[in-house]
């Protein structure tokens, strides 16, 4: 059995009908930036988040990036985030002109480590922007602490975190500004490229709103220097359609999550966790190997393709060669960085197909011990 590393169409055909029906609504309907069917869209996954406001943008990193700058954030700033993260998270950083500031994640939960943030707060400090990595949220009550008593923004990455939950709360409303992309892998996945930022504070939503529609406060009446940044109406359709159905596709993920940990807890492999406090997504099950390479191989061999996510820290990246950060200097982050491995994971897997993956996973890890 050929076992692919994803699928996506599973997840269009389980409710395909609906999807399909609005789509041709939008196009029928002559609105195809803005209106009605975005307005909706953003009410309801803001309603999800628990959140007052939530404002669409064109995808992830430009959540990030006009979130950033919605709070004013700039050169001369310094942000801290996690030397493990995804590289878009660093690229919004340095969109605004900012200096990412990286601190070592908790190695069990791949998320930034509260306890190291405190000692990287300097009086450039403006922001703590933690990944929700793989789905699991980061610590956000001793972060909120560290921003309240220093005044800093809360600014989350929430683009793996479609419906996480942080001490039984959905994500989305605990920082300043919560970030989110809808690009076709994530747990709420669009067909096209999306994002969007959720928040509590009007003004800041205001904002990002203008600064995505080229810093226009009314039509043809420009207050700042924005940029072209919007969620257009045929996602929305089909995130609305989707969004009914996260729970139960996220329910899925953790039905399969929950077996490969029970039938991989004797293998060599060490196994991500879930803190009492989390309710993670499992938008990625990402194990640890001591042998990744030849344990992927051995995978493969067995029809079951893997991926790594990810294979170089960003501070080791050619892109960051001028934080002058070497080798060494980030070791939790480059420790993952060897020996992490995403095993297939997606909402639809049959039992059948998840049963095929562990027959491999034990298979190959006998076969590499050897
Ligand atoms: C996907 C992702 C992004 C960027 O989202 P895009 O929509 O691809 O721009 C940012 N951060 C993290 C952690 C992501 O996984």
């Amino acid at each position: 059995m050929k076992v692919s590393a994803l699928e996506l169409l599973s997840g269009y055909r389980a409710q395909q009908q609906a999807i399909d029906s609005a789509v041709m609504s939008v196009l029928s309907s002559g609105y195809y930036i803005g209106g009605p069917v975005l307005e909706s869209f953003e009410r309801q996954f803001a309603a999800y988040c628990n959140a007052k406001f939530c404002v669409g943008v064109a995808n992830g990193l430009d959540a990030l990036h006009l979130a950033l700058r919605g709070l004013g954030i700039g050169p001369g700033d310094e942000i801290i985030t996690a030397s493990n993260s995804y590289i878009a998270t660093l690229l919004a950083i340095s969109a605004v002109g900012a200096r990412p500031v990286l601190v070592e994640p908790d190695a069990g939960t791949f998320a930034l480590d509260p306890e190291k943030v405190l000692p990287a707060v300097t009086d450039r400090t403006r922001a703590i922007l933690p990944t929700h990595l793989f789905g699991h949220p980061a610590d956000l009550g001793p972060l909120r602490t560290i921003c309240d008593r220093y005044s800093l923004f809360l600014v989350e990455d929430a683009a793996q975190a479609h419906g996480a939950r942080y001490k039984g709360e959905r994500v989305g409303s605990h920082g300043d500004a919560v970030c989110w992309s809808f690009y076709p892998t994530k747990n709420l996945g669009a067909y096209g490229d999306g994002g969007a930022v959720t928040t509590n504070n009007e003004e800041l939503a205001a904002s990002i709103r203008m600064l995505g529609n080229y810093g226009q406060s009314s039509r043809y009446h420009n207050d700042v220097r924005g940029t072209n940044s919007r969620l257009d109406p045929l996602q929305a359709a089909v995130l609305a359609v989707k969004l009914e159905r996260l729970d139960e596709a996220n329910g899925g993920r953790r039905r399969i999550a929950e077996r490969y940990s029970a039938a991989l807890a004797n293998s060599r492999l060490t196994l991500p966790v879930e803190r009492e406090w989390a309710t993670s997504v499992w938008h990625q099950f990402v194990v640890r190997h001591a042998d990744r390479d030849a344990f992927q191989a051995a995978l493969l061999e067995r029809g079951v393709q893997t991926l790594i996510h990810y294979p170089i820290p960003p501070h080791l990246q050619p892109a960051y060669r001028d934080l002058n950060l070497e080798v060494g200097k980030f070791p939790i982050a480059e420790k993952i960085a060897a020996t992490c491995l995403s095993l297939p994971i997606w909402a639809e897997m049959t039992d059948e197909t998840v049963e095929a993956v562990i027959s491999a996973v034990l298979e190959a890890d006998r076969a590499v011990a050897q």
